[in-house]
């Protein structure tokens, strides 16, 4: 039985009936395969799920997308009922933030780069509700998709320099059988804008082995008819490229819809 919960005293005695190890997925709603992978994945590997459904005003600039943002509890709740998730924690505002918080985590250097570059306070607010929620859950493991990479690596970060103990683990991006990287914001692509789109998968997989000269150069090829935000070939763990395991990372804007996506790649 999956049990729905908005507040935090019915949080903390659900969570109390629901002994050994402890997973959460943490989501913004809009439920998709991508999510549904993240929660059989927990499901297999942990005694007891916790999905939570927030959508944080604090990850969102003034200029982002935080109104229009997809609110579908409905359908998201039948996929946490078919992935056997314990508990869904769905709050409104006011209960994770009663006052606004005047504390935030500082994501250090790594939340400067790429998407930090263009969504200044983005990587605060995320690490701040993902703070939060860690606590209120008082999960054991947590499972994160690789599709927001950067978030990926500064979750890991923030949970190995706060001592937080929890186990982060990251789950590879699920994608449309053409390529396009399941995400929320695809329904807002017009046909032809995710026509266009699929540029951004093409660029990652153009050249999965070479030089970074040429990994870049097959990718910039197929990125010219988008409105590219950045393009970058950086080391796993976001830091300087060098020879070995690395990663290509693209953010760009199809029509109104800026979309991230990113996959492994070996620098020779
Ligand atoms: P969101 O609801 O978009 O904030 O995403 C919630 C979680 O699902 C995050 O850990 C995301 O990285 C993950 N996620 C989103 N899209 C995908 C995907 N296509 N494949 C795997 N994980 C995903």
């Amino acid at each position: 039985m999956t049990l729905v919960v908005a507040d935090r005293a019915r949080l903390a005695s659900a969570r109390q009936s629901l002994t050994g190890r402890m997973a959460v997925v943490m989501t913004m709603g809009a439920l998709h395969p991508g999510h549904a992978a993240l929660l059989q994945q927990a499901r297999a590997e942990a005694d007891h799920v916790i999905a939570t459904i927030f959508v944080n005003p604090l990850q969102f600039g003034p200029s982002e997308d935080l109104d229009r943002y997809p609110r579908t509890l409905d359908a998201d709740l039948d996929i946490c009922r078919a992935a056997g998730v314990d508990a869904v924690f769905t709050p409104t505002v006011d209960v994770i933030y009663p006052v606004t918080p005047s504390v935030r985590i500082d994501p250090g250097p790594t939340g400067g780069i790429l998407d930090g570059a263009s969504r200044p306070g983005h990587f605060a607010g995320m690490l701040t509700v993902v703070h939060k929620l860690l606590r209120l859950t008082a999960a054991d493991v947590a499972y994160f998709g690789e599709k927001d990479y950067q978030q990926l690596t500064l979750i890991r970060q923030m949970v190995r320099d706060l001592d937080m103990g929890t186990e982060i683990v990251g789950v590879p991006t699920v994608r449309e059988p053409d390529g396009l990287a399941l995400s929320s914001r695809n329904r807002f692509l017009s046909p032809a804008e995710r026509e266009r789109a699929l540029a951004l998968s093409r660029a990652l997989h153009a050249c999965p082995g070479g030089t970074a000269e040429e990994i870049l150069a097959a990718a910039g090829n197929e990125l010219k008819g988008v409105d590219l935000d950045y393009l970058a070939l950086t080391d796993p763990l976001l830091g300087p490229v060098v020879p070995g395991p690395a990663r290509l990372l693209v953010a760009a804007r199809v029509g109104t819809t800026r979309l991230i996506d990113n996959a492994p790649v070996e620098v020779h």
